[in-house]
């Protein structure tokens, strides 16, 4: 039986410097996704795991007027009960939606985002809100935008070797936002997917418009988006068909139940704006 070398560290220095010495350990914040897979008897781990919930650096959350930051290793729960005065109501949708009770009590949301096989359910919703995330290595720390996490096919694309330590999340006043689950909801699936949307009117005018959606392969689409952006509500029905074809057209890429559902959603939130 191989037996793995298990990792507690107390501080933000000592699980770098754990990683430092350790370039392939793997990072275990509430486990509920390393373990997904898992029904054996024994626990199937890699020979040197770093454990995250002890590190107090990674379970704060902290306000300000312009943002929420929120600890990689902050569980949903806990993100769910910091309350709709303080969590955007796009994230929190997203975040009540993760399976049950029981594993939202223990999943965090820098597991959330650091999972490597594919989209768990917070990205969409971070990405229309154009979150950071600050990732950190030996070589220092480095804020990024979220949407950065996903690469240029839209694959998942958390960077290897770099922990997570916390997600900034803007406040803004959106005058539309939209968040809805595809497929099997309790579980991630290849059918399992998220479409969020977030927009905002001035004077008349769309002043902002995010959409993303995203599974197994992620869809954001901002030259459709700077496209949109700036013309006038309601949108009339030319723009609304000539957008909802160019989404429609880009979707095609998916799998086919999910393309079939974003055509839908994207018509659904193109609808919202004509009115
Ligand atoms: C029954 C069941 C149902 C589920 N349903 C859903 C669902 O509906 N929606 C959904 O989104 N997910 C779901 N999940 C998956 C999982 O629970 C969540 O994605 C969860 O948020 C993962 O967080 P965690 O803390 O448990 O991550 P872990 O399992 O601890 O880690 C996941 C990955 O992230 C890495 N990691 C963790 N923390 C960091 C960090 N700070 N920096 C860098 N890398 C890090 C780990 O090394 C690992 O690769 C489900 C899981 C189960 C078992």
């Amino acid at each position: 039986m191989l037996v793995s070398e298990i990792h507690q560290p107390k501080d933000l220095a000592e699980t770098l410097e754990i990683m430092a010495r350790h370039p392939g350990a793997l990072l275990y914040a509430g486990g509920t996704d390393i373990l997904r897979e898992q029904g054996g008897r024994g626990l199937d781990l890699p020979p040197v795991v770093v454990c995250l919930h002890a590190v107090p650096e990674l379970r704060r959350a902290g306000l300000t007027e312009r943002f929420l930051e929120i600890g990689a290793s902050v569980t949903l729960a806990e993100a769910l009960e910091l309350g709709e005065s303080a969590l955007p109501s796009l994230l929190a949708q997203a975040l009540k939606g993760v399976g049950s009770p029981a594993i939202r009590n223990l999943a965090t949301l820098g597991g959330n985002l650091a999972c490597r096989e594919r989209f768990m359910d917070a990205w969409p919703a971070l990405a229309c809100l154009d979150a950071l995330v600050e990732l950190r290595d030996q070589g220092g720390a480095a804020w990024m935008n979220v949407n950065r996490l996903a690469g240029p096919g839209g694959e998942p694309a958390f960077p290897v070797g770099a922990l997570l330590t916390r997600i900034r999340v803007p406040l803004e006043r959106w005058d539309a936002l939209a968040l809805r689950k595809v497929g099997n909801r309790d579980y991630p699936g290849p059918d399992t997917a998220v479409f969020a949307l977030a927009a905002r009117a001035d004077k008349g005018l769309l002043s902002e418009f995010r959409l993303a959606f995203a599974g197994e392969r992620s869809l954001r689409l901002r030259e459709i988006e700077a496209r949109i952006i700036g013309r006038s509500l309601p949108l009339s029905d030319r723009e609304r068909s000539y957008f909802g074809a160019e989404y429609r057209e880009a979707g095609s890429a998916l799998p086919e139940p999910l393309a079939l559902q974003f055509g839908a959603l994207v018509e659904g939130a193109l609808d919202m704006l004509s009115r």
